[in-house]
């Protein structure tokens, strides 16, 4: 017979990076019976960040720190975290959610929050797939190190790519961005960072049309200039691809409202348009994606369920209640 008590909650928090955590934080102060479901270590994209210098209160902070106080601050208050990964949410006839793992757990909850993040958005040409992990990579903080003293490629203009180019500095002997435009999306400070770190080179208007190498790794790049169309050649030991994520929208089943890059639609209290299913962090549509957004979206998310809940609750009363008063 299954256990109920392990498989039914009140809210099931999917992903476990700072939304996740700070949704679970306020979950638990909200004595709501919280389970939240991750499939690597707690801290998200926090972990794939070597330093922090942008959440506030934390002039300098490892992203690996951050992480481990956000995880021990959301267990101090009674966070259930397990390690599996969401492969569905699906919203039963019954008005629940049915959340299905990898490890073939189903655990049921009247209220999802989706703080699964996004995955990043891969160039698409020929080589990326081929030489994944054998020098492209997603990730400075776990790759870099594997560079040093080398040429290295970072590919994109956004704050990603710029603050992972300057990081790479720390390995390689010297840091190209190519970025497809000649004016980059990254914040001001960080491009001013960027600018004035000897060992990044601006390579503008160039799109990454090929990737080439031997058995040995990565050779080079094959680039073509946007404004002129002409070919040309980047000699490279690495490359590191920063072009954006996706959100991990694709756990969902069935219709919701999406923007043009596929980021949930919210409204204010963070539902989405399939009622009980709130979205905080990186896979909701808004204008920047920081830590400091992620957690403020996560607070709304988990005390607008706390709500929803009182309101589920009310529902069947009220119902009664202008049945009766009809009747009169
Ligand atoms: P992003 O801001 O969307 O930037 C993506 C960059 O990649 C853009 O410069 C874009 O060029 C370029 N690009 C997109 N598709 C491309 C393609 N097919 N080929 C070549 N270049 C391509 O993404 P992000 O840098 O990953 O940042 C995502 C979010 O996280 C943002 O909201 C960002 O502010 C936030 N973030 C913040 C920090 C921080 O504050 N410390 C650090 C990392 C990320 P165009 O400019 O021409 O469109």
């Amino acid at each position: 017979m299954t256990d109920h008590t392990k498989t039914e909650y009140d809210v099931i928090i999917v992903g476990a990076g700072p939304a996740g955590l700070c949704a679970a934080m306020y979950a638990g102060r909200g004595m709501l019976k919280a389970l939240t479901i991750e499939r690597g270590a707690p801290g998200g994209e926090l972990l794939n960040t070597d330093l922090i210098e942008d959440y506030i209160g934390f002039e300098s902070v490892k992203g690996w720190e951050l992480a481990q106080k956000m995880a021990e601050h959301a267990k101090k208050f009674g966070a259930e975290i397990v390690t599996d990964t969401v492969e569905r949410i699906r919203k039963r006839d019954d008005g629940w959610f049915d959340v299905a793992t990898a490890r073939g757990r189903t655990y049921r909850a009247p209220a999802v929050i989706l703080t699964a993040g996004g995955t990043p958005v891969k160039l698409g040409v020929p080589g990326e797939k081929e030489y994944a992990g054998k020098g492209v990579s997603y990730c400075a903080v776990c790759d870099g190190a594997f560079f040093k003293g080398e040429v290295l490629a970072v590919v994109g203009g956004g704050d990603a790519a710029v603050e992972e180019a300057d990081y790479l500095t720390r390995y390689a002997s010297k840091v190209y961005v190519v970025h497809r435009r000649h004016q980059l999306r990254a914040s001001k400070i960080l491009q001013e960072r960027a600018f004035a770190n000897p060992k990044i080179e601006m390579i503008w208007n160039k799109q990454v049309v090929e990737i080439k190498g031997t058995d040995r790794g990565i050779h080079h790049l094959e680039l073509v200039d946007a404004v002129t169309g002409a070919r040309s050649n980047l000699l490279v030991g690495g490359v590191f691809i920063f072009i954006g994520f996706k959100p991990n929208a694709g756990l969902v089943e069935g219709h919701f409202k999406h923007d043009a890059g596929g980021y949930f639609v919210t409204d204010d209290r963070m539902m989405t348009s399939i009622p009980g299913l709130f979205a905080a962090g990186d896979v909701r549509s808004q204008l920047t994606r920081q830590i400091t957004t992620a957690v403020g979206d996560a607070t709304t998310a988990a005390i607008a369920v706390e709500k929803y809940l009182a309101a589920l609750r009310e529902e069947p009363q009220l119902v009664r209640m202008a049945r009766e008063a009809v009747r009169e």
